[in-house]
């Protein structure tokens, strides 16, 4: 996104322009805790002549963080735009399998997992790859990874062409769910589901009306709700990110009366130091 390089920081204001400077006083007869005193006074009104810049900046018409907070305010629109397209619902593809049985041949949960189904007279078979380089201490089970078996002979005859790569796909990637699933229930000691049926691999989709798998999600549903959510989270950062700059210039607005105040304050403890007049403050101005 461009607005990602228009939104700068700012550089901070360079401390005390020559005008407002303290010209150095003159060598005198200060003691040695008058001039560390004097070091210290001039120290300090550095730091505050600075807050003073950065204070007037912010109370300026055409202020940096006026130009940021804009910008921000354009980026979220953007966003907005983008959440509102990403959220249509876009219908998904659609074609009916038959309620052909699939039955369980095999199902071995042991180290090394493998499953056999029989969908509608084609057979496939799974097996959980051994992972080597996690062996003795493995935490989560390897994946299932088909070994033989073609979805095509699945597809049925009257599916549209454009939908007869997409349908196999799915039925593949639907029974890779379905023998995941029992192989975790086998390991959990739970009931297998029975008659099982092709049907219930690619059941319709509630929301978009495309293909579910077997544990009923669909993939088109679930993207674009990964879509929205990391909008949703980047609107929330840069709502976030302009309120921070609304603050921050609202502080620094607010604290030039006193920063102003406290300038008058060291100028008058150095005046006493140096026994010279109090050189010209910035003018009170906003
Ligand atoms: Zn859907």
């Amino acid at each position: 996104m461009i607005w990602r390089h228009l939104i700068r920081k700012p550089r901070p204001v360079s401390p005390a322009p020559a005008a407002q400077d303290r010209p150095e006083p003159p060598p005198s007869t200060r003691s040695p805790h008058d001039e560390r005193r004097l070091a210290g006074l001039m120290r300090q009104r550095q730091a505050i002549l600075f807050d003073i810049e950065q204070g007037e900046s912010a109370a300026s018409p055409d202020n940096p963080w006026a130009v940021r907070i804009a910008l921000l305010g354009d980026a979220i629109g953007t966003v907005t735009t983008d959440l509102a397209a990403d959220s249509a619902v876009t219908p998904g593809p659609w074609h009916p399998v038959p309620p052909s049985p699939v039955m369980i041949e095999r199902l071995e949960a042991g180290d090394l997992a493998t499953v056999v189904l029989d969908v509608a007279g084609e057979r496939f078979a799974y097996a959980e790859e051994p992972d080597w380089a996690e062996r003795g201490h493995q935490i989560a089970r390897p994946e299932l990874t088909c070994r033989s078996g073609d979805a095509t002979p699945l597809v049925p005859p009257d599916t549209p062409g454009e939908l007869r790569v997409p349908l196999r796909e799915h039925l593949a990637s639907s029974l890779l769910v379905l023998v995941t699933d029992l192989r975790d229930r086998s390991l959990e000691g739970e009931t297998l589901p029975d008659a099982i049926t092709l049907a219930d691999l690619a059941r319709p989709c509630p929301t978009c009306g495309g293909w579910t798998d077997w544990r009923g999600t669909c993939q088109a549903c679930a993207q674009r709700q990964a879509a929205i959510n990391r909008l949703r989270r980047e609107e929330s950062r840069l709502f976030d990110e302009r309120n921070g700059e609304i603050e921050q210039r609202h502080k620094l607005v607010e604290g030039l009366p006193l920063a102003r105040r406290r300038l008058k304050d060291i100028d008058t403890e150095i005046s006493r130091v140096t026994g010279q007049a109090p050189p010209n403050s910035p003018s009170p101005g906003v």
